[in-house]
């Protein structure tokens, strides 16, 4: 189940915060490491950071985009220091994402997002999640070294791993439960903003409503089987539209 659950480092400056990021991961049974336009990669620094996880480096995939990176995800969880405008689902404690992502984890794959170094997520990547997570920190100087901020949650998501483990209990989820994929959700955000323009709904292009909808429908959190209800709904009302 470990092995479904994927790093992203988003356009890392410093190499050697790759290299730390994997053995941070290493060290808590994760494998699989995705970097979004890395600055410098590979590169020596990252290497000799990594230490014993020279591994995980050299089966690091690198893409272009963080779309890329999470497409076939079913959960994407954005770590970030602030809370961003976003109304998306927000973890406030790592505990409590990583019982969730261990429990997703068990049917499909689940990427842990994180920022650059000085900048953090933009909107744009913010919006290619599902859920945000937050490291509780000292609200004077909260904002953690990348590595160690993955090293915390790669460690949570263990913790959580283990505990489920130990018991001996196997996390269950109906099968009509599974979180649709990001892909399929993105095709669904897409048929509702379609809708919403030939309908008349939206007489201009008005990114802030169709953002809010997509907020609601993220913190809704449908399964695979509720979402193509839905879309089987908007087609319903698509067929009425006149013609144009
Ligand atoms: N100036 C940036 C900070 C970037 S730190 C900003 O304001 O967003 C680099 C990355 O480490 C962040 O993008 C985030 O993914 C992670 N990180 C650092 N501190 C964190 C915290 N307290 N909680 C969650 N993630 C954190």
């Amino acid at each position: 189940m470990l092995q479904h659950i994927r790093i992203v480092l988003v356009q890392t400056f410093h190499p050697g915060n790759i290299g730390a990021a994997a053995r941070a991961m290493k060290t808590m049974g994760l494998t699989e490491l995705v970097l979004v336009n890395p600055r410098l990669f590979p590169d020596e620094e990252a290497t000799r950071l990594a230490a014993g996880a020279a591994d995980v480096l050299e089966s690091a995939r690198v893409v272009s985009s963080l779309d890329e990176a999470v497409n076939d995800c079913v959960q994407v969880v954005g770590a970030s220091a602030r809370l961003r405008s976003l109304p998306l689902p927000h973890f406030d404690e790592p505990d409590a994402m990583a019982a969730d992502v261990i429990q997703n984890a068990q049917t499909a794959p689940v990427a842990l997002v994180f920022g650059r170094e000085r900048s953090g997520l933009t909107n744009d990547e913010i919006r290619c999640c599902t859920h945000q997570v937050s490291i509780p920190a000292n609200p004077d100087y909260g904002i953690l070294n990348l590595s160690q901020a993955v090293q915390i949650l790669a460690y949570e998501v263990h913790r959580a791993w283990r505990k489920g483990e130990a018991s001996g209990f196997a996390y269950q989820r109906p099968l009509d439960a599974t979180p649709p994929s990001r892909e399929q959700f993105m095709h669904f955000q897409s048929h509702l903003g379609r809708l919403m323009q030939q309908s008349g709904f939206l007489t201009q292009p008005h990114a802030r409503t169709e953002e809010q909808l997509q907020a609601l429908f993220a913190r809704a959190q449908p399964s695979r089987k509720e979402l193509s209800l839905l879309r089987g709904l908007l087609s319903a009302f698509e067929s009425h539209l006149p013609e144009q």
